[in-house]
């Protein structure tokens, strides 16, 4: 499954959108410190909004930087109109309290979908930012005609981020859903049953073709830097079994970033007031 080339046309669609609505859209991305892969996240999501007409604020701060002093950006960017986003690249560094900064995004603004307003709505059927990563996923599923209805789906992982809000995004399809973590037992026998598997797990050849049915759908949401290079968490094997299954790279990160750029007009709608937010 394409997800470069389906990436590409949502990127246009996007591009289309924001000229269509005639006036600034602006992302915020918060950078902590010199962590080189969340650089090089952070950078790619700065370009790709410049490409669609998305103005790219972006701010660096120090790896020594205070919780204090990240809330007092967040705030200003709360306020600042110009901001129609913002992202706080995550991890942060151990002296910042992840959820404290993600609780003090203004919910309207939350283009990531973290804050537990967003990430409730989504648990509750009527979702507003729905989380980039499994949104993104969403659309690949569709785009490639996956009979989701009452199919049997196993997502691997269970992250705020990535695991769960797949999980719930999969149900609301109608999906038959189990989700796996490291308590699992017998993960292969589990994954046996998949008709659709995820796999967020963050570690190289989790899913490997003895585990995969016949003609499933698999999708590899892992990036791990090895000294091969860049690796999913499925095993090169799974080919021969799955039907369909997401490549990586080209699979799954670029509908995560197209994702982002989709909610980054949604929050101006829902800004403008041309979609209502439910917190209004
Ligand atoms: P995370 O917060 O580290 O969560 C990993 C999850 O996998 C945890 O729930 C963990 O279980 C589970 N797990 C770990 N080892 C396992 C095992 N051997 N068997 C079963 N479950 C296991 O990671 P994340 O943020 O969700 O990200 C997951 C992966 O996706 C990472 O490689 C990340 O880089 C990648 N990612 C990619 C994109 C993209 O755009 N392509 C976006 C986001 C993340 P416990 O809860 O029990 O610890």
């Amino acid at each position: 499954m394409d997800g470069k080339a389906l990436a590409e046309r949502v990127r246009k669609d996007v591009a289309e959108e924001v000229a269509s609505l005639g006036r600034p859209v602006g992302l915020a991305t918060v950078l902590v410190g010199d962590d080189p892969a969340s650089g090089v996240y952070v950078r790619s999501k700065q370009k790709a909004c410049r490409e669609v007409g998305i103005e790219p604020f972006d701010h660096n701060l120090s790896s020594e930087t205070g919780q204090d002093d990240l809330l007092a950006l967040v705030e200003q960017l709360n306020g600042d109109e110009a901001v129609t986003g913002i992202l706080v690249q995550l991890p942060l560094p151990e002296q910042i309290d992840e959820d404290r900064i993600i609780r003090s995004i203004k919910p309207i603004k939350d283009v990531d979908g973290f804050h537990p307003f967003n990430a409730g709505h989504l648990l509750q059927g009527s979702p507003t930012f729905v989380a980039a990563t499994p949104a993104g996923i969403m659309e690949i599923l569709r785009e490639y005609k996956v009979d989701l209805k009452g199919a049997r789906a196993v997502v691997i992982g269970r992250s705020n981020i990535v695991g769960k809000p797949m999980a719930l995004l999969l149900l609301a399809e109608h999906a038959t859903v189990t989700i796996c973590h490291t308590r699992t037992r017998d993960l292969p026998a589990v994954v046996r049953e998949a008709d659709v598997v995820v796999a967020a797990v963050g570690h190289p050849q989790t899913v490997t073709a003895d585990m995969v049915r016949e003609g499933a759908t698999v999708v590899d949401v892992g990036i791990n830097r090895t000294d091969d290079g860049l690796v999913g968490d499925v095993a090169q094997d799974v080919r021969e079994k799955a039907g369909l299954l997401t490549p990586v790279p080209g699979g799954v990160g670029p509908m995560t970033i197209a994702s982002l750029l989709r909610n980054t007009v949604r929050a101006a709608r829902y800004q403008s007031g041309e979609l209502a937010f439910p917190l209004d």
